[in-house]
């Protein structure tokens, strides 16, 4: 029996649709490429609709880089801003409960040092953006993946083909595309599981993202509107599953111990869920006619909120580099992808480590680089230009 095949021509094909494949998409598209997004799941069934009253659990912290850029795409005008909050300081507490670090945004001249969001919400926008440019979600997983010398032949499990100039697999932190094609990763587990988590407070928390490295344990209170935090708790798996297991009240009563009652009493909305932590960097992010963005390439600890942020970058690296060459130009060719490989190299580097470091820091059992952390804390709080720098280190 002969199987008939479609075979779309494209320029650019993405295999994910998670926010940086979207993004990606709509980067890649605005420039004047044909896209083709494939995705093996439909738009996912959370993808926020206005009319439910429950806050999504999983929440980004954004920087304001990374707004300035999705409001240059036109994603950002769909989002639901009564849904945002801006950061306007960081509080961050280490074991020995000395004075705290607080980073303010007027430290270093700024209106706000980003935001926190649903990620249903951003989500929602960039499906928004996609139908206003006419792009449509290919619904299908791939099966094989085949480099030509001047296209790349992606079969689906839908019989159709892709011919694309240029892969760009954005499927993931266990891609797919990454595997297929043998790129190996370096990978550490930290033996945490984030607990993530939505709750009411009493007192108000004045947009002051909160944050307190413990023993191996992180535990962030991020501000959402309504004076209600997300609640981000990165801890040993053992005790990650004892807290699960917890009836509601018991839960909110370790939160509240936790922070030591920062912002009164807590209340529980919503559901709550859970997510291993690892840290995995890709060996190589370019292979012949294919390029890894987003969590395919980098798996980074959540401690600094900027797995989604790296992602963003490694997207508007691709796009800067694409934005030089004419249409015509061949979007593939290994000389260009050797320049996105090397443009992203640094900022992946100094992510890994700094997350990682902090980790490594923060679980020390060493009491006098406790105090040294400690001592430390104190001594940036005093220092005017030092404070400025942070602060633009950690939002721009
Ligand atoms: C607890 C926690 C908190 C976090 N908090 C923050 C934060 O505050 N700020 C921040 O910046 N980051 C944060 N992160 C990190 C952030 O969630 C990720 O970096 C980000 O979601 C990665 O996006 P992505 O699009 O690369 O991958 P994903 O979101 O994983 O999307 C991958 C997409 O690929 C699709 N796919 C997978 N396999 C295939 C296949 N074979 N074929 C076709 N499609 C496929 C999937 O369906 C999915 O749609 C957090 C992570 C965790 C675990």
């Amino acid at each position: 029996m002969i199987t008939l095949t479609d075979t779309t021509e494209t320029d650019v094909a993405i295999v994910g649709a998670g926010l940086v494949g979207l993004t990606a998409a709509i980067a890649l598209a605005k420039q004047g490429r044909h896209v083709t997004l494939i995705d093996s799941h439909a738009k996912p069934a959370h993808t926020w609709l206005p009319t439910i009253q429950q806050w999504d659990a999983r929440i980004y912290a954004l920087t304001e880089e990374t707004i300035a850029w999705l409001t240059s795409l036109g994603i950002w005008q769909y989002v639901d801003i009564a849904r945002v909050e801006p950061i306007q300081s960081m509080t961050l507490r280490e074991p020995s409960q000395s004075a705290p670090l607080i980073l303010k945004s007027e430290d270093a001249y700024l209106p706000q040092m980003g935001c926190i969001l649903e990620s249903a919400n951003l989500m929602h926008a960039c499906y928004q953006m996609l139908e206003a440019i006419d792009i449509q979600l290919t619904v299908a997983s791939p099966v094989s993946i085949i480099q030509h010398a001047y296209f790349a032949e992606i079969k689906l499990d839908t019989q159709e083909n892709v011919h694309a100039k240029l892969i760009v697999a954005a499927d993931g932190v266990q891609s797919w595309v990454r595997q297929t094609l043998q790129i190996g990763v370096t990978f550490k587990s930290f033996h945490q599981t984030a607990i993530v988590a939505n709750f009411n407070v009493e007192h108000a928390h004045e947009g002051d993202a909160q944050q307190w490295f413990l023993p191996h344990e992180t535990l962030a209170l991020l501000p959402l509107p309504s004076q209600m935090v997300s609640m981000v708790w990165a801890l040993s798996t053992e005790r990650a599953q004892a807290m699960l297991g917890m009836s509601e009240d018991m839960f909110t009563q370790e939160v509240e111990a936790a922070c030591h009652q920062a912002l009164g009493q807590l209340t529980l909305c919503g559901e709550t869920m859970s997510f291993s932590l690892n840290q995995q960097t890709a060996h190589s992010i370019i292979a012949e006619r294919v390029v890894l963005v987003g969590d395919a390439a980098h798996q980074v600890h959540p401690m600094a909120g900027q797995g989604v942020n790296l992602g963003f970058r490694d997207v508007m690296a691709l796009t800067q580099l694409t934005a030089k060459l004419s249409v015509l130009q061949d979007v593939g060719d290994f000389h260009f992808l050797r320049q996105y490989a090397r443009a992203r190299k640094l900022d992946v580097v100094k992510m890994t480590t700094l997350t990682s470091g902090l980790d490594a820091l923060f679980s020390t059992s060493y009491p006098w680089l406790q105090h040294l952390t400690g001592w430390g804390m104190q001594q940036i709080n005093r220092t005017v230009w030092l404070k400025k720098q942070l602060v633009q280190t950690a939002t721009l």
